[in-house]
């Protein structure tokens, strides 16, 4: 019996799979046969071009949601012929059709990989994918097929694999991959367990895999011994997701009877097909920075017109709050935000916004149209000061002004504003003219605790169920109280099962959570009396 052997990563997708390993073909073994002439190498790769452009139209006919982004982003490119006219001019050049290709685009790659932004290294993995189409179609190579159940050992894997294939029992391990790349998404929408980062590791040809979130590792070779950790590990899963289901549908209510508000955070309004209206009280908050990332540049009046009257429409009158553009930062958008040695503390958020009206009015006038179509919220991100917020509300006020100037059919949404600066929570009354707040713990725990969000070093620091954390919150939460103003958290903490029952003892009543975890968090309140809260 060969010796288990156990590589920790960290849980991208949550869940459980045993099964066969299957390690990732290497791509470097395919080979082109070059043409006699130069012409004919060109046209052998405008074919190919052509082939893997209808294979992803097919793709897309299958796919859904943020899957079906993906995969336009790649046929745009593919379509775009400024990567097929750049390597016709080095097979010109003399070289083959296949080595002019990989050159072009390991070019573009290599610039995505270096951004400083998650969002850019993530979509590297796209454009290799669209390499490797390209180039399986040049040498005749079938995609590879990988049995069901298996799991899947690779460095990364290409959102057009991953959606090509029926997961169903099986699921991913990826030595590099992150937890915020698109597969990592699509793989959590879809319930199929991944773990990304596992690191460089020699691994038998041929094994049987156990692949388990809770531990967040690989397991290879498992002893009869870990065999049934993993089985009774795996049963604890599903019988607490299934239970969770139960409540998913039902309002959730605390053990002692105490009623608690359960929104929705989305990002890509597609998200909302996938989501019940039933089981929410409305979206907590809707990220607009992913319109604002489209490769296709800064996104016009209309295209966010119709973005937020999507959700509207969804809503079925419950509230829907939607977060002005919170670019900088983590999130840099080309185009709008600025290069500054440290972004956290630079011209970020609302910040920006009020910096280039320019850019700022076409989302206000987009949000003052939308607002007819059901109950908007519209918050401001990163406020730290009361006259950001007075000087939001002017050009709201002006822009409602312009609309009804020329007859264009609009309303006044309540603006609100998010709480993620530590200058807000110490002092909540000066920001009186705010109709509701909501609570960012994401950002709020980093400038509590000056610990970067984005650095896993100090992961033990940024903890939003730290005591200071918590009474920062619990101050907002008073103030709510008091002044019976609307108080929301739409952090990841309210996501979390480990620190609700925190967050609850603070006062909060409403927590805007991923959809993803609508039943659990609804199971865990359940479970909590706030009568036997210190
Ligand atoms: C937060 O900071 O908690 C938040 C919800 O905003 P984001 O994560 O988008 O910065
Ligand atoms: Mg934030």
């Amino acid at each position: 019996m060969p010796t288990p052997l156990e590589f920790k990563g960290q849980t991208a997708s949550e869940g459980f799979a045993a099964g066969p390993l299957w390690m990732a073909r290497n791509e470097a073994k395919l080979s082109y046969q070059p043409k006699d002439t130069c012409e004919a190498d060109q046209q052998a790769l405008i074919d190919a071009i052509t082939q893997a452009s209808a294979r992803t139209t097919e793709l897309i006919a299958a796919a859904e949601g943020d899957a079906v982004d993906i995969l336009e982003f790649q046929l745009a490119m593919l379509e775009d012929d400024t990567f097929s006219s750049s390597a016709c001019d080095l097979i010109e050049a003399g070289l083959n059709a296949d080595v002019a290709w990989r050159e072009v685009l390991d070019a573009e790659i290599a610039g995505y990989e270096s951004s400083d932004d998650d969002y850019f290294r993530a979509r590297a993995v796209d454009l290799q994918d669209l390499r490797d189409r390209v180039l399986a179609a040049l040498t005749g190579t079938d995609m590879q097929t990988i049995p069901q159940g298996a799991i899947y050992l690779a460095d990364d894997i290409a959102p057009s694999l991953f959606l090509s294939h029926d997961w169903t029992g099986g699921g991913i391990a990826l030595r590099d991959g992150s937890v915020t790349g698109h597969v990592a998404m699509l793989a959590r929408q879809r319930g199929i367990p991944a773990i990304v980062g596992l690191g460089a590791f020699e691994s038998p040809e041929a094994a049987s895999a156990l692949l388990d979130g809770d531990r967040q590792s690989l397991i290879l070779a498992p002893s009869e011994d870990l065999i049934s950790q993993f089985k009774l590990a795996r049963q604890q899963f599903s019988e607490t997701r299934k239970n969770a289901e139960k409540f998913a549908d039902k309002p959730a209510r605390t053990a002692d009877g105490t009623a608690i508000r359960i929104l929705v955070n989305i990002a890509d309004p597609a998200e909302v097909e996938t989501i019940p209206v039933t089981h929410v009280d409305g979206v907590g908050l809707m990220r607009t920075e992913f319109l604002f990332a489209l490769a296709t540049g800064l996104p016009g009046e209309e295209v966010q017109y119709l973005a937020y009257k999507k959700v509207l429409d969804w809503s079925a009158g419950k509230p829907v709050t939607i977060r002005t553009v919170d670019a900088g930062g983590d999130k840099p958008v080309d185009g709008f935000t600025e290069t500054e040695t440290n972004p956290f503390l630079g011209v970020r958020g609302i910040r920006l916004a009020l910096k280039n009206p320019e850019i700022f009015r076409v989302q206000i006038r987009a949000l003052l149209r939308a607002a007819v179509h059901g109950q908007l919220k519209v918050m401001l991100p990163m406020v730290s000061v009361p006259q950001e917020l007075d000087e939001a509300i002017l050009l709201f006020e002006a822009e409602a002004a312009s609309l009804a100037g020329v007859g264009i059919v609009h309303r006044m949404p309540e603006i609100g504003i998010m709480v993620e600066v530590p200058s807000v929570a110490i002092l909540p009354d000066r920001f009186c003219r705010a109709a509701f707040f909501s609570i960012g713990s994401n950002d709020l725990t980093q400038y509590v605790l000056a610990a970067a969000r984005d650095n896993g070093q100090l992961a033990y620091l940024a903890k939003a169920d730290d005591p200071a954390v918590l009474a920062l919150i619990g101050k907002v939460a008073e103030y709510g109280a008091r002044q019976g103003v609307d108080v929301s958290l739409c952090g990841d903490a309210g996501s979390d099962t480990s620190v609700i029952e925190k967050l609850l003892a603070t006062g909060l009543t409403s927590l805007s959570v991923a959809a993803s975890r609508i039943g659990l968090v609804k199971s865990e309140i359940a479970q909590i009396d706030l009568r036997k809260m210190p």
